[in-house]
């Protein structure tokens, strides 16, 4: 099973991958978590690669699609895997169909996960992350037991620096730019699953779980 996790910043696809991966026995494949990865063990890639984030730009088309390449196919083809945050330009997704068409594969499924510019904002600028493993929390809607710590690994709790205001905004004007053309490009190869992402979190798992169990 391939599967790609869509939808603007903030709206649960990480949250939601974790579940999925752990329930499909799928490769969970982030290219935000390997770029902050690489950052935190200092290497020229993710050193690089965040000063674009910071501020809320994309890393550059090339950077991005050769870690992917690497990631899938370097060491062993990756068969079964859920990407999230990739692709996210039009440039990105003919790549990945390239480098599946030469495997003889292809996606299986696109869930874009759908949620409004209010809650995008509420949750993005609501979120904290562990600085250990990247567990993600809520403040108001899934907090961690307790304050600042986290629930798994006992991790320090961070607000990602591109999770602050201006960056935010910048994440939402490009994703609109650049990543949500990708909606149609997946709709017309018949691919596409919507689901409402303003639900509770077991709402929202259950409706993906129900829309993966129905077609694969
Ligand atoms: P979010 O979960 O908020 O959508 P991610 O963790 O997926 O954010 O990505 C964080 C940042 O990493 C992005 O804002 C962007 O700067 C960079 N990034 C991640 N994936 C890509 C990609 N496919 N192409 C370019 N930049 C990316
Ligand atoms: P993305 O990977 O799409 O950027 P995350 O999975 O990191 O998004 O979720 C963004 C923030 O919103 C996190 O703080 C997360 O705890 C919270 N969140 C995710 N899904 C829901 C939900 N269904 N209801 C309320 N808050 C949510
Ligand atoms: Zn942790």
């Amino acid at each position: 099973m391939k599967l790609l996790m869509m939808g603007p910043p903030g709206a649960g696809k990480g949250t939601q991958a974790k579940k999925i991966v752990d329930e499909y026995q799928l490769a969970n494949i982030s290219t935000g978590e390997m770029f902050r990865d690489s950052y935190r063990k200092k290497e020229s890639l993710g050193l690089l690669a965040m000063e674009f984030i910071r501020d809320g730009h994309l890393v550059s088309d090339e950077i991005t699609i050769e870690i992917v390449r690497r990631r899938l196919f370097a060491n062993h083809v990756e068969k079964n895997f859920l990407l999230d945050g990739f692709p996210r330009t039009i440039a990105q997704a003919e790549a990945l169909e390239e480098m599946l068409d030469v495997t003889g594969s292809k996606l299986d499924a696109v869930i874009q996960i759908v949620v409004s510019d209010a809650v995008i904002l509420n949750r993005m600028v609501g979120r904290r992350s562990c600085s250990i493993c990247g567990a993600t929390y809520h403040i108001d809607y899934k907090p961690p037991h307790q304050d600042g710590v986290c629930d798994s690994c006992g991790g320090v709790l961070y607000q990602r620096e591109d999770d602050k205001h201006e960056s935010v905004k910048n994440r939402l004007d490009i994703y609109k730019e650049k990543t949500k053309p990708l909606i149609d490009y997946y709709e017309s190869r018949g691919i596409l699953f919507e689901v409402n992402g303003e639900k509770s979190f077991d709402a929202v798992y259950q409706a993906i779980k129900a829309l993966l169990d129905e077609r694969l």
